[in-house]
């Protein structure tokens, strides 16, 4: 049995017998493993909150090999979320970061790039960013580091130079030209707002996302339109925290 560390973001816990965890983490070291904590869920745990949400944690555990569920053995919190996330939009926006980490990330492995992603959109909700715009920036980075953004250079069904009408068709999830371009596909068009958003978050941090000018509320919300056709598309499905953000929204505009 290999005695390992890591430094972990914690994604998401589900009860195990009467008073253990199985914890999903996103580690530095090894990319995403799941892991039991024995009576974790005892008022007295010595892991404390460390598995609340995006919990930084410096964590020591056993693990024989690859497909064996570890046993996390301590978690030393370097860094806790739990005052950023309280709030119930930004609960619900912690809880789709999650699930987008668990959906385009397999299991043992790394990123230091996806790793840094997650402390900087976790610093711009910190920092007040509206939740909507730092969500939309993990979305298109976490889509792209799994290789599935789609590019804007020339069109993903003639091959053309794609110039600025792109549309995302519906069945390939590729930028395509023009309206009159491939046959029947359903699509979404990239509008001109959401386009410049999309290079611009390709291009900069959060923070220097927001230095200049604040994007628009429409233009955050067009780009809204063509991640979800992406993520949903290549999940397959709706994510359940998504499903559960957007009737949120609803509510709190309808209150
Ligand atoms: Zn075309």
């Amino acid at each position: 049995m290999a005695l390992r560390q890591a430094t972990a973001y914690a994604l998401r816990t589900r009860p195990l017998g009467e008073a253990d965890l199985i914890v999903e983490l996103f580690t530095r070291e090894r990319g995403r493993i799941r892991g039991v904590a024995r009576s974790a869920r005892r008022i007295k745990s010595r892991f404390g909150s460390a598995f609340e949400p995006f919990t930084l944690s410096r964590m020591v555990y056993f693990q024989r090999d690859k497909d064996d569920l570890g046993r996390i053995s301590s978690c030393e919190i370097e860094r806790s979320y739990f005052e950023t996330l309280a709030g119930l939009e930004e609960a619900a926006a912690a809880a789709y970061m999650a699930e987008l980490v668990m959906g385009f990330s397999p299991e043992h492995d790394p990123s230091e790039p996806l790793f840094r992603l997650i402390g900087a959109t976790l610093g711009g909700i910190e920092a007040g960013m509206p939740i909507e715009l730092v969500l939309r920036y993990f979305e298109l980075w976490v889509l792209r580091l799994a290789g599935l953004l789609p590019g804007l250079g020339t069109c993903g069904h003639c091959g053309r130079s794609m110039g600025n009408d792109a549309w995302l068709a519906d069945t390939s999830l590729e930028f395509i030209c023009g309206r009159s371009c491939g046959d029947t596909i359903g699509r979404r068009r990239l509008n001109p707002g959401a386009r410049q958003l999309m290079l611009s978050m390709l291009r900069h941090s959060p923070a220097q996302l927001v230095a200049d000018q604040e994007p628009t509320p429409q233009a955050v919300g067009a780009l809204g339109s063509i991640t979800e056709m992406l993520v949903c598309g290549h999940l397959d499905r709706m994510p359940r925290s998504l499903r559960y953000m957007r009737q949120l929204k609803r509510h709190l505009r309808a209150g």
